[in-house]
């Protein structure tokens, strides 16, 4: 199996962690790391498990859905309430859970799919790792 990794620095979002006991409750902002461990069994013509310029397809995701959006859990409580100030005050992306484990597995499934498509099936994801900050990261792999 060949493997490479692209990483998207710095994308600003952010999610509130409505279990949490302390300030992680709040609505606040990381500006994320989020890399992409892409896998083949069999490289492209050039030698490549993906072509990293030709990865448009992913960043274009990134910035639809992520880039200065709010990300809620499914299960919080105030969904709606946040939701209803949509779209003026925030733009809103919800996820079963919008821990960093919970983006990282939810990424998972979503590149996974994208990769696969446009790839005719050659290329899988291998991992996704997301970073808040310099010191926390989630890893999710199958
Ligand atoms: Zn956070």
């Amino acid at each position: 199996m060949l493997t490479c990794t692209k990483v998207y620095h710095d994308v600003p979002f952010a999610h509130r962690q409505h279990l949490h006991d302390g300030h992680c409750s709040f609505v606040h902002g990381h500006n994320w790391d989020i890399a992409i461990s892409f896998a083949c069994r069999e490289p492209d013509s050039n030698g490549f498990v993906v072509d990293f310029g030709k990865l448009g397809f992913i960043k274009d995701w990134i910035t639809e859905h992520l880039d200065h959006a709010c990300v809620f859990s499914e299960s919080d409580p105030l969904l709606n309430t946040l939701v209803s100030a949509a779209p003026e005050a925030w733009k809103v992306y919800t996820v079963r859970s919008c821990s960093c484990e919970g983006l990282a597995a939810h990424l998972f499934e979503v590149f996974d799919e994208i990769v696969r498509r446009h790839t005719d099936g050659r290329v899988w994801v291998e991992y996704v790792e997301i970073s808040e900050d310099k010191k926390n990261r989630a890893r999710f792999s199958k």
